[in-house]
């Protein structure tokens, strides 16, 4: 794939991410385990905004979205009525020399990428984990971890429906891990065997489908540039029909201009009624709804947006990163959305004189409530400013001397590095103007 040309890639974005805690090999100290990484302190409030700001886009800013939270395993049969069970597997070739295992679409020679040997001929194998529920290890008892979270919001179409009231067009929307068995993962957490997902569900009367779609497929895209990202660095991409699962009436993937090339960070499906009907046949239950206008009953049909936490979060940071010349120094800086900082505040007293810890800690315990907050004493003031640039705090609120006099302290913005003096009674209500609260 083919380079961008941002200041960015990869490895400096792999390394920032360790050595400022958002994201640390799983395991580390183990040898690390394979394509699984953990959020750090930093890594773990940027992903919960991303999570917040997508939940309050598409749940609480909406009258025609409710939420769900279902658990990862389900019944088996769910995954047989899916097609999961019988088709969701990949094209795995192994060398016969070095025993590596590649996905076939993934390569395109017909001998090993590592070593040139041999390839044996693909074989298809199905990405689900597998376990077994209770204390007896047979096939009775298999289930599988979910490798999507959307088939739940399927099953429990008529539960959500039935309690709410919704009528259609109304859609169901979830936050969750979902596990997949990759043949090759890689590209930091591009791509991982445990990842999480924002998914909808978005059911519409059969005939309308065609504009929810072109609908959800703006609105998606629309929704990154929101999120921050520039929209030169987005892009749609229509699958052709060689691509398009068989039951798929359309899809596009919002791709992301990353170091490695375009790629995937969201699909938009339309599939029909293929997964309501699937399950009402499954299940004997049926999963239709009743127009009253119509006065009629029929199985809706379904747009899903499909997104991955991992991917966006990787997205925003790749997007974000930037260098730049200040003071005859290299500067890093983390353009991230404020409204998405993992640290939105930091309180920096200029030294560790003992005089400025009382109206330090007094501005700390102020903003706290309010912000993310970070108190950082250490080292010299500029190198505290790097160190906020470095990870995307919007706002730096200096605490010195004069503060002890005129009870006014200096906020220093991430992007310009411009000063300005407040008085420390304003500072919440200022700062809460900054961030369009
Ligand atoms: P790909 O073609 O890259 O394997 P996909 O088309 O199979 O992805 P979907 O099934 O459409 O992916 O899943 C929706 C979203 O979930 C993807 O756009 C991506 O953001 C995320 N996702 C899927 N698989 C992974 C994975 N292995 N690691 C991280 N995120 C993933």
């Amino acid at each position: 794939m083919p380079e961008n040309n941002m200041k960015v890639n990869m490895e400096k974005i792999v390394s920032l991410c360790k050595r400022r805690g958002f994201v640390f090999q799983s395991s580390e100290i183990y040898g690390g385990l394979g394509s699984c990484w953990d959020y750090g302190p930093l890594g773990v409030e940027l992903k919960k905004n991303i999570k917040d700001y997508w939940w309050k886009k598409v749940v609480q800013e909406r009258d025609d979205m409710v939420g769900l939270d279902a658990s990862i395993m389900m019944h088996p049969q769910v995954w047989v009525a899916s097609g999961h069970v019988a088709g969701f597997s990949d094209p795995l070739v192994e060398c016969k020399n070095c025993k590596h295992r590649f996905r076939s679409t993934d390569i395109d020679t017909s001998a090993c990428p590592d070593c040139g040997g041999a390839l044996s001929e693909p074989r298809m194998f199905n990405l689900m984990f597998k376990t077994f529920m209770g204390p007896v290890e047979d096939a009775a008892n298999i289930v599988y971890l979910r490798p999507e979270t959307a088939q739940a919001q399927f099953v429990n179409f008529d539960n959500v429906q039935s309690t709410t009231r919704k009528k259609l067009p109304f859609g169901i929307a979830q936050v969750g891990k979902s596990f997949r068995n990759e043949i090759t993962t890689g590209n930091f957490i591009f791509r991982t065997r445990e990842f999480e997902q924002m998914e909808i569900e978005y059911f519409v009367k059969p005939g309308t489908d065609g504009e929810w779609f072109d609908y959800w497929v703006n609105e998606r895209l629309n929704y990154y540039v929101g999120l921050g990202i520039k929209k030169e660095n987005l892009r749609l991409r229509q699958h052709d029909k060689e691509e398009l699962a068989h039951y798929a009436r359309g899809c596009f993937d919002v791709d992301y201009n990353f170091p490695i090339g375009w790629s995937e960070i969201e699909g938009i499906a339309n599939r029909g009624d293929f997964d309501l009907t699937q399950h009402s046949k499954f299940s004997g239950k049926t999963l239709d709804y009743f127009d009253e206008e119509k006065n009629e009953r029929y199985i809706p049909y379904v747009i899903e947006p499909s997104s991955g936490v991992d991917r966006t979060l990787l997205a925003v940071l790749c997007d974000a990163y930037d260098e730049e010349m200040a003071d005859k120094e290299l500067r890093v800086v983390l353009r991230i959305n404020p409204r998405i900082a993992p640290v939105k505040v930091a309180i920096l007293p200029l030294s560790r004189n003992a005089k400025l810890l009382p109206l330090s800690k007094e501005v700390s315990a102020l903003l706290r409530p309010y912000f993310m907050a970070q108190y950082d004493d250490a080292q010299s003031i500029g190198r505290r400013y790097r160190r906020q640039d470095e990870i995307g705090t919007p706002y730096c609120v200096t605490i010195d001397f004069q503060s002890l006099e005129d009870n006014q302290v200096t906020i220093r913005e991430r992007d310009s590095m411009q000063q300005s003096r407040v008085p420390v009674p304003e500072l919440v209500e200022i700062l809460k103007d900054k961030f369009g609260l």
